[in-house]
């Protein structure tokens, strides 16, 4: 058997449950940001009026629909 101090076991069950909760969080921050990248994929924004539209096309040359200007495909920053 065994032999340890109960505070031992508790701090052994305390660094347990904050490395479970801690990868949870970077689990779900992960898929968080998975889902953003995905959704923002066919993202453009327009280099002269800022529009951010949506072109789900493979071309690299996009047309603006709020001024036509033609915009070469990137992927938007992060904010
Ligand atoms: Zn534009």
């Amino acid at each position: 058997m065994i032999q340890t101090s109960l505070s031992t076991l508790l701090s052994s069950y305390l660094w347990g449950l904050m490395l479970l909760v801690g990868l949870i969080w970077l689990t779900g921050e992960w898929h968080r940001r998975h889902r953003r990248r995905l959704e923002r994929r066919h993202d453009v924004i327009c280099r002269l009026c800022h529009e951010i539209f949506r072109d789900p096309s493979s071309e690299s040359l996009i047309t603006c629909p709020n001024c036509a200007a033609l915009n070469e495909r990137r992927q938007p920053r992060e904010l």
